[in-house]
């Protein structure tokens, strides 16, 4: 254990989805604004090892970060509200914890004894809590589930047990709660927090702080008769309402003293927040002047939590350019030649997301087919710059039946193909993959350079020669189809490896703005520092509304 590291240790009760993400990202950003430096920790009670293979609609988005881990969407909303650095440390799951003491036990590291939850498991999440400790001089740690889960029981032991370890004034628990509004009885109802930090206290832990979601600012009374109940102290009791935009809570949680209260109960000095420019960046998402509406054509379009950086990036790309972004979720499996111009011509910019799977794939060549013809400006993310590239060879080469080997494995032209060997920038060596390898671990994944070509959109957006974005994809722009691309079809490669191996952005010239990538510029969208190729997508539709 690190030495003068405090812990903050998040949980959530009554329901789901009461945003413990948010809460925990808010917290580190406010704790932040007074000169302290945090990191942010997942620990998810689910037995997947990483949530790499699970499903989007079940688990939303599959957030990446520099060093390939492939994580919880919270980890997104963590990297978006602080500055902390991120890695494969910082999201462990029941599955990724019993994996390595499964492994520990097989090469007999303990030494013949009986392997138990209590101490082994608990004793491999504090240890895996410390792994982050070094980072900052706060540490939050935010339990995934609700409390009652039998799944989280593990996780919420070994945090009971930390504070033993670390010293109590090295440790807060903040358990978030939910304080509904009965509208029939005219009032709020305190009964289910009760009820959840009784729960919390039968297995040994007693919150410091209680913040509760509700619609409506608690009275002193009521937060009195919750201090009473839940055995915490009169002044730690938080209303948590809810807001029209996620980049207000840190706001919302520093007029009701959160920050005050939780440096009190840690025993540490630190400045008052400083928080002009975020009120500043709120205030531009919230009062925006101009309007632009942008089609998002994809597979997962029910649901926004599978799309939660590239929603929030596009946020930040319309308040820099003092926009509020429309979306239009487009199904791409309803698309046809047919319905393209009536459907995407209420948009006045074409997005198209990365994916898996071969469901849509035609309607998204659809689309990119529609957004180069009618010169509408057109953002290919990953899977969609593979979509554009596919479309170009199609209908501009002539190559009909041009594919990536992902959903025709026999294709004559795979334009987009597994390249087997080729020169890892991160791990420094040559990497191989085949047809056979391993779902999940076999992907491009984390950070990697690309090189930016003058004169180029690309070039236009960043202002750098060299910059350094994530990807997590297995199919590549085949090499053998650039020339023709580059010269017969005007194809653009303003972005490419540093061995110029691996094609990263392709362009198209005569454009008001045409640009594919392969990597994931949203992971690195923030609210205050809007990504440069969603600034100029977004700028670039705003000027096709206009026409
Ligand atoms: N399915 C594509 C690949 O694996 C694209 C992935 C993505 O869009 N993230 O290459």
């Amino acid at each position: 254990m690190a030495k003068n590291t405090k812990y903050i240790f998040v949980t959530g009760g009554v329901l789901s989805s009461l945003g413990k993400g948010l809460a925990s990202a808010a917290i580190g950003m406010l704790l932040e604004s007074r000169g302290l430096s945090v990191t942010i920790q997942k620990l998810d009670p689910y037995i997947n090892v990483d949530p790499g293979t699970m499903n989007p609609f079940q688990h939303g988005e599959v957030y990446v970060t520099d060093d390939g881990a492939e994580t919880d969407l919270d980890l997104g909303h963590y990297e978006r509200f602080t500055n902390a650095k991120l890695g494969k440390n910082n999201n462990f799951t029941t599955g990724k914890i019993y994996d390595q003491v499964i492994t520990k036990e097989r090469k007999g590291e303990y030494l013949g004894g009986t392997v138990q939850v209590i101490p082994h498991i608990t004793d491999e999440i504090k240890q895996s809590i410390c792994l982050v400790s070094d980072d900052a001089d706060v540490v939050i740690v935010e339990i995934g589930g609700t409390i009652g889960d039998i799944e989280s029981l593990p996780f919420l032991e070994a945090i009971r047990q930390f504070r033993a370890d670390a010293g109590p004034s090295n440790v807060v628990y903040i358990h978030l709660t939910l304080v509904p509004y009965i509208k029939t009885a005219c009032e709020v109802k305190t009964k289910p927090t009760q009820h959840s930090v009784k729960e919390l206290r039968s297995i040994g832990i007693q919150p410091d702080i209680l913040l509760c979601r509700t619609e409506r600012y608690l009275s002193q009374e009521i937060k009195a008769k919750i201090a009473l109940f839940c055995n915490v102290d009169a002044d730690a009791v938080f209303t948590a309402k809810d807001v029209d935009c996620i980049y207000e809570v840190p706001l919302v949680y520093n007029q009701e003293g959160l920050g005050d209260k939780i440096l009190k109960k840690l025993n540490i000095w630190a400045r008052a927040p400083r928080l002009e420019e975020w009120k500043e960046v709120v205030e531009r998402l919230k009062n925006p002047r101009f309007e632009v509406n942008i089609a998002i054509v994809g597979k997962y379009v029910d649901l926004t939590e599978s799309y939660k950086s590239l929603n929030e990036a596009l946020a930040h790309g319309g308040a820099a350019n003092d926009a509020k972004v429309h979306l239009q979720y487009v199904d791409s499996t309803m698309l046809t030649e047919d319905n393209v111009v009536e459907v995407l011509s209420k948009s006045d910019g074409v997005l198209v997301p990365g994916g898996f799977g071969n469901r849509g794939i035609e309607g998204k060549i659809i689309a990119v087919k529609y957004a180069r013809e009618h010169k509408v400006p057109f953002f290919g993310i990953c899977l969609g710059m593979q979509m554009a590239v596919i479309e170009i060879a199609r209908h501009v080469l002539g190559l009909e039946e041009a594919n990536s080997q992902e959903f025709d494995p026999h294709t004559p032209d795979p334009v987009i193909y597994l390249m087997k060997e080729w020169y890892d920038e991160r791990t420094r060596q040559i990497e191989r993959r085949d047809e056979d390898s391993d779902k999940g671990g076999t992907m491009r994944l984390g950070a990697y350079p690309c090189e930016l070509e003058p004169d180029t959109f690309a070039m236009k957006a960043y202002k750098e020669e060299k910059i350094s974005e994530r990807h997590r994809h297995r199919f590549e722009f085949n090499n053998a189809y650039k020339d023709r691309l580059v010269n017969e079809a005007d194809l653009v490669i303003s972005g490419t490896s540093p061995d110029h191996e691996l094609v990263e952005i392709v362009e198209l010239k005569d454009h008001p703005w045409y640009l594919g990538c392969q990597f994931h510029p949203e992971f690195k969208s923030k609210p205050g520092k809007p990504h440069p190729l969603f600034r100029d997508f977004i700028k670039a539709s705003m000027k096709n509304a206009r026409k």
